[in-house]
């Protein structure tokens, strides 16, 4: 598979550093600028225009010009926005090697991983929204007493979103393409570890032929710059995705400031169900993919893997000797399977909740440590003899870790699944129809995987049940979080001639 994809540019060149506001690169107001590192090596690529307030209230200003009644954007047919759309993911196909490339170095990412995942992803969802630029469409009611109703949906306006570093092109093209599909005008803050693919996709942006201000891209911090625009007056919605922490603190924001719409992807700590019917070899490979997939940076990752108790000690040796083959290293190495972790900080939260875990009674079965010497590498790790109650089963580790819990029945196991606070992801993994039914219909998680696990496409709805979230992106499903309903009703008088 690894043959499948060209080869990685080595120390790709960094073409964009600053802020892009009105569709120019621009300094920050004050001049700051910030390091981003490579996290294979914790050496410094580049400084990157920092922006604060005065730049959050910049963008905010160039995307409601750009949003005002009669602007080149608001009269642009529904369809010419898919065309843009389009033009914007032929772009990303024609730089794909290259954006790969910065992808990887910036966020430590494995090359062929995000080759094959991220930037698929990416691209289809684009064309994806690109098709329902002109087909949402609203309603017109029954006609009653002489009346005519009918609704319209319209854009919301300034739409802000606030996105995580594990899979930062994703997460760029999942806030850009509905958004500006609808008829929005988008401010977009990357995470401050992870700003350079989203400088570039600016710069295809305006290639791509967009007015000016209806894309914003402003690298910046959580405190400096994602706050005020959570806290902005004059932006009409949120788009945030992150950690619980803060997606609780950007709710408020809203609450506090002028009530804008809010919707959150946050974290999880999903069940993968492994029952003793189920192919055991196939099972094997795809729960330790779940898990260490991106170096476990993901937010929908199988974390508490329950295998039935008849299988259960053959599942954990076959987990272990499969977690022990990766090659851990450089990312943009073809044979590589485990990249670093983002941050030395990051590295340190796991090793810490591995130590708790020990302390509390759990069992490392493989890995356990950091990797000595450069970069913020971490061992793939199995963990078993696990209770429910012990901090790494109830807290995301966002790591190599997995954890292989033992059950007996599907009631039980049930129970256990959704005894936590998260509810993203969840899979079950048999052959019994009523058993994959039962688990299905039951779990309370956003997305269910049967037999199978991170199968997505644009048009499957993805979210949070309970605290992982608020509302849906993908799918048809998102559209509603990108436009307002408007009720026409109109009195229509009888013919009296
Ligand atoms: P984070 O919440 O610390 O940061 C996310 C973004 O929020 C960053 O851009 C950051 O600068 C910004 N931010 C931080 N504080 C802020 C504040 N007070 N106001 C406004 N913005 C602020 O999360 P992270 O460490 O970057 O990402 C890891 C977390 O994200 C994990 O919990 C993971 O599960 C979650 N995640 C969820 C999804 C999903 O789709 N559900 C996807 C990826 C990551």
């Amino acid at each position: 598979t690894m043959a499948a994809f060209p080869p990685p540019i080595k120390n790709p060149e960094i073409k964009y550093t600053k802020l892009f506001i009105n569709n120019e690169f621009v300094d920050a107001k004050d001049g700051s600028t910030f390091p981003t590192e490579n996290p294979a090596t914790g050496e410094e690529i580049c400084q990157v225009s920092e922006a604060k307030a005065a730049d959050v209230d910049a963008a905010v200003a160039a995307a409601r010009k750009a949003f005002q009644p009669g602007s080149e954007w608001r009269k642009m047919e529904p369809k010419k926005r898919g065309v843009l759309l389009n033009k914007l993911a032929d772009l990303m196909e024609r730089d794909y090697q290259y954006l790969a490339s910065l992808e990887s170095l910036d966020g430590g990412k494995v090359y062929t991983q995000t080759c094959g995942l991220d930037i698929r992803i990416s691209i289809d969802g684009l064309r994806y929204f690109a098709g329902w630029a002109d087909k949402d469409h609203g309603k017109t009611m029954p006609m009653e007493n002489g009346y005519f109703a009918y609704t319209r949906h319209e854009p919301i306006g300034v739409c802000g979103a606030i996105i995580p570093w594990n899979v930062p092109l994703v997460m760029f093209c999942w806030k850009l393409g509905p958004c500006v599909s609808m008829g929005n005008v988008l401010v977009l803050k990357p995470a401050e570890l992870t700003p350079l693919t989203a400088l570039y996709m600016a710069s295809l942006i305006k290639e791509a032929g967009f007015p000016p201000g209806v894309v914003n891209v402003i690298p910046g911090f959580g405190k400096t710059a994602g706050s005020p625009l959570s806290r902005h007056m004059d932006v009409d919605k949120i788009a945030f995705t992150g950690s619980t922490l803060v997606g609780r603190q950007i709710q408020k924001d809203s609450a506090e400031t002028n009530l804008k719409r809010v919707t959150l992807e946050l974290g999880g700590k999903s069940p993968n169900i492994v029952f003793a019917d189920a192919d055991m070899d196939y099972a094997v490979k795809m729960a330790h993919d779940s898990v260490f997939m991106n170096a476990g940076q993901i937010c929908c990752a199988g974390t508490r893997t329950f295998v039935h108790e008849d299988i259960y000690d053959e599942f954990v040796k076959r987990s272990v000797e499969r977690a022990k083959q990766g090659r851990i290293g450089e990312p943009s190495d073809l044979e590589v399977e485990h990249g670093p972790q983002i941050t030395k900080l990051q590295k340190d939260k796991i090793l810490k909740y591995l130590e708790g875990g020990v302390k509390q009674g759990c069992k490392i079965e493989c890995g356990g440590g950091e990797v000595k010497g450069k970069g913020h590498f971490v061992q793939p790790t199995v963990l078993t003899n696990l209770t429910d109650d012990m901090t790494v089963s109830k807290e995301e580790i966002f790591g190599p870790v997995q954890q292989i819990y033992k059950f007996k029945d599907v009631s039980e196991v049930l129970k256990r699944a959704n005894n936590t606070k998260y509810g993203l992801a969840a899979a079950v993994f048999t052959n019994d129809i009523n058993k994959a039914m039962a688990i299905s219909n039951g779990v309370e998680a956003g997305t269910v995987w049967v037999n199978c696990y991170f199968k997505m496409e644009p048009s499957y709805p993805f979210g949070g049940y309970k605290e992982s979230g608020i509302g849906r992106e993908q799918g048809e499903y998102v559209l509603h979080e990108y436009t307002e309903v408007k009720t026409v009703v109109m009195k229509i008088d009888p013919i009296k001639n």
